[in-house]
């Protein structure tokens, strides 16, 4: 992707864009809020066969990364990546972790919710934790031994639900459910392995 946007950027590669009425949306290829006016729009044809332009709709080129996503109504595909990258992260433990965020995105919720919960036991397990030990041990692991803020009670108490393995049953999550658990985890990560290496350089 770095490298369409460097292709982009010294003019081989180009879009057909038309100026559009803007909107402004999260891009869901690289995190940038952005606002933008070009792209493909929609058009609206009605009974008389006159057509107009969609308002806010079509396929809108981000303006930083220069990657399409088409917007309609409350529609935005690719979506939002929910949460944002962590730095200095294991590389096995990051990919989980961006793949979760990939899902949350393609709104596939139970996704996300499966990937974080093998996140939380594997960076448990990298804590010090041993292994084959269930989900809620790890989440008490976790908790017990501060790696998560000593006022996250509550939170951990959400997480605890997502480990219901005695029923085998197929649970479809939320979004709430998705959101909860992809910010423990950022947060997981980033007092673990972000924070910790910032001071380490200094
Ligand atoms: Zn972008």
């Amino acid at each position: 992707m770095n490298t369409f946007k460097e292709e982009f950027e010294n003019k081989k590669l180009s879009w057909e864009e038309n100026d559009m009425v803007d909107v402004d949306y999260t891009c869901g290829y690289c995190g940038a809020y952005v606002s933008s006016d070009k792209g493909m729009p929609l058009i609206y044809t009605d009974f008389r066969g006159d057509q107009t332009i969609y308002r806010g709709a079509g396929v809108y080129i981000c303006t930083n990364c220069r990657m399409p996503t088409f917007m309609y109504k409350n529609i935005q595909v690719p979506g939002n990546r929910y949460g944002s990258p962590v730095k200095d992260v294991p590389v096995n433990v990051n990919d989980v972790y961006e793949e979760a965020r990939s899902c949350y995105a393609a709104n596939a919720y139970t996704g996300t919710v499966l990937l974080c919960r093998k996140l939380l036991m594997h960076v448990a397990v990298d804590l010090g934790a041993n292994e084959n030990l269930r989900f809620i041990d790890y989440v008490n692991y976790l908790n017990e031994h501060h790696f998560v803020s000593v006022k996250s009670d509550e939170w951990i108490d959400q997480i605890r639900r997502y480990g219901n393995e005695a029923t085998h049953e197929i649970e479809v999550n939320t979004m709430q459910d998705a959101q909860m658990i992809l910010k423990f985890c950022e947060m997981l990560l980033k007092m673990n392995y972000e924070y910790p290496s910032i001071a380490n350089n200094d």
